[in-house]
């Protein structure tokens, strides 16, 4: 591990490390395994970025405190400058990262964590940090794979584990989205966090449909992966 000789050109101090491993596990869809630098807060962002190109992009931490590896999952976006260039990484080949950021942590409270598609990453690492118990999960995605995790948290969190598949049905997934979902839901806690990550059109509309729903607009919580 060593400072990238080029980080200075960024706002934040870049290292570069070795790439552990890239699996696919979806079509389009990877984990990256890194070496972990430094300590971090479940929920926290890193930049990563290559040593020659664009500046760094934002990614949600995606592992447990504790891991001695720190993973990141993301999807590869048509036209996008990094993503599919992190697609074809091999284990070896360098990769930037910056130190942990962020203020999206969670706490061992109550509270619903609502994630669509690869929003999952810091609920899924506030998770194996230990805070999943008391939680209640609802996963939006487009196909039945894109539920990553899902053998993880089905067995721990049983049908507070929710799946909300728009184009696909499947045994214990409600069909639709994840919106649907809680515009169906007549009794939500107001007096718990609603803890929202993934796209900007998710988390915009599942706000104003949460305060429309009377939970009070301090209980929502907002990380937009915009
Ligand atoms: C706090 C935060 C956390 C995030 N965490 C994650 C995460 O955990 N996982 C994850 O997958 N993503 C995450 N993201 C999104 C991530 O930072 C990147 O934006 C994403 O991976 C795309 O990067 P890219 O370089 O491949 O695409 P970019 O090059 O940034 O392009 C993004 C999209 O815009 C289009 N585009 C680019 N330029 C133009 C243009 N001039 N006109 C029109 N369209 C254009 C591209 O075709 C592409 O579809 C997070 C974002 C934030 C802010």
């Amino acid at each position: 591990m060593g400072k990238s000789a080029d980080y200075t050109k960024y706002d934040d101090e870049l290292y570069q490390v070795a790439l552990l491993k890239n699996d696919e596990i979806a079509p389009g869809v990877y984990v990256l395994s890194l070496p972990r630098l430094h300590d971090f807060k479940a929920g926290q962002v890193v930049k990563i970025g290559l040593p020659e190109g664009e500046p760094p992009r934002m990614y949600s931490i995606c592992s447990g405190e504790k891991e001695d590896e720190l993973k990141i999952l993301f999807n590869v976006k048509g036209g996008g400058w990094l993503t599919p260039r992190l697609a074809k990484l091999q284990p070896g080949d360098s990769i930037l990262i910056s130190e942990p950021m962020g203020d999206f942590t969670g706490d061992d409270e109550p509270a619903w964590w609502v994630a669509s598609g690869t929003g999952i990453a810091p609920f899924y690492s506030m998770f194996k940090s230990g805070l999943g118990t008391n939680k209640t999960v609802v996963h939006g995605g487009r196909y039945l794979q894109n539920f990553y995790f899902e053998d993880e948290f089905l067995p721990e969190l049983k049908d507070q584990y929710i799946r909300c598949c728009s184009q696909e049905k499947g045994g214990d997934v409600y069909h639709g989205r994840l919106t649907h979902f809680l515009e169906d839901q007549n009794n939500l806690p107001k007096d718990q966090k609603f803890y929202l990550c993934g796209s900007p059109e998710m988390v915009v509309e599942t706000r104003d449909l949460l305060i429309r729903k009377g939970i009070p607009y301090g209980n929502i919580v907002a990380e937009i992966y915009f």
